[in-house]
């Protein structure tokens, strides 16, 4: 049992995909922040699991854990959300399965923004995206640091704005629909809760009546605590979860230096991560 002082911080990334530390290099730090527990979420990945394991600080809890890209079709253009999935067992076929489709996607669509950014003369290069990429899964952050390095932009947020990555040089991915998602996570005995929902910074959000309909499909909570919600966010997300009887979580979203926040700069409550833990079939790891 987590003590009722633990500190908690349940979404943070890795090199398997668009963060800055390795897998190891992510858990040291989680402990030298002072954390208790901390989830590894990279995007549509688990390749960080086992590396993240084997450098396992002492005292240090680990929930193994991913950030599914996910889709709602039930508006046009249908709306992208991040759905994320605790605890779950990595060797279920269909969801690795879907898992490993979504991220070949994302190399094509990775590849293709180069070209398009090509075409109009930008000098970047795939094989150099690629190289940034080192084996994780590839996602805009690594485009953003081609154009940080072509000296196009001077940061990650401005590679983000409409001109470039935001708007004119986005491709969409090839989600998974987020029903199916909710599904495949419980089917693989994981633990789904949905990532920033209200971010209305992010961009579209989704309705309060999609939330409903996923809880009875098996959703288990919603992330309130995150940097992308404001104080107004925050507290809508908490009373739509009381009213659906979900858990609430908080986390960092932890990129390192692709983002600026730190871990642990938001938390989970020791009885909302109790209730992840009760029901995942993989157990938390301890060092
Ligand atoms: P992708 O999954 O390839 O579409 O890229 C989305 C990722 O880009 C998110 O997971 C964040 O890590 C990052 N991201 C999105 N928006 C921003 C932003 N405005 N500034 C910095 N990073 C961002
Ligand atoms: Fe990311
Ligand atoms: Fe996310
Ligand atoms: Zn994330």
């Amino acid at each position: 049992m987590a003590p009722p002082t633990a500190r908690i911080d349940l979404h943070t990334h890795s090199t398997a995909s668009d963060g800055t530390l390795s897998p190891a290099e992510l858990v040291r730090s989680a402990a030298g922040a002072g954390l208790d527990v901390v989830a590894i979420t990279d995007h549509d990945t688990t390749a960080g699991w086992a590396p993240a394991v084997a450098a396992l600080p002492a005292g240090l809890s680990l929930v193994r854990g991913a950030e599914l890209s996910c889709r709602w079709h039930g508006e046009v253009p249908a709306a992208p959300l991040h759905l994320l999935a605790y605890l779950f067992d990595p060797a279920e076929p269909e969801l690795s399965a879907e898992l490993a489709r979504v991220r070949a996607a994302r190399l094509t669509r990775a590849e293709r923004t180069v070209e398009l950014l090509r075409a109009d003369g930008v000098e970047v290069s795939w094989a150099e995206v690629l190289a940034g990429a080192a084996g994780g899964t590839v996602g805009r952050p690594h485009l953003a640091q081609a154009l940080i390095r072509a000296g196009l932009v001077a940061t990650t947020t401005e590679a983000f704005g409409a001109r470039w990555l935001g708007e004119r040089y986005r491709l969409p991915k090839e989600d998974i629909d987020v029903f199916r998602a909710v599904a495949l996570v419980r089917a693989a005995g994981g633990v789904p809760v949905f990532a920033h929902p209200r971010a209305t910074r992010r961009g579209r959000t989704v309705p309060d009546t999609l939330i409903a309909e996923l809880a009875a499909a098996g959703l288990a909570g919603l992330e309130a605590d995150h940097e992308d919600h404001s104080p107004a966010e925050r507290a809508h997300v908490r009373g739509l979860a009381a009213e659906l009887g979900l858990l609430v979580t908080g986390a960092s979203d932890f990129h390192g230096t692709h983002k600026t926040v730190r871990l642990g700069a938001f938390t989970t409550d020791p009885q909302a991560y109790e209730r992840i833990v009760a029901d995942g079939v993989t157990p938390v790891a301890s060092g």
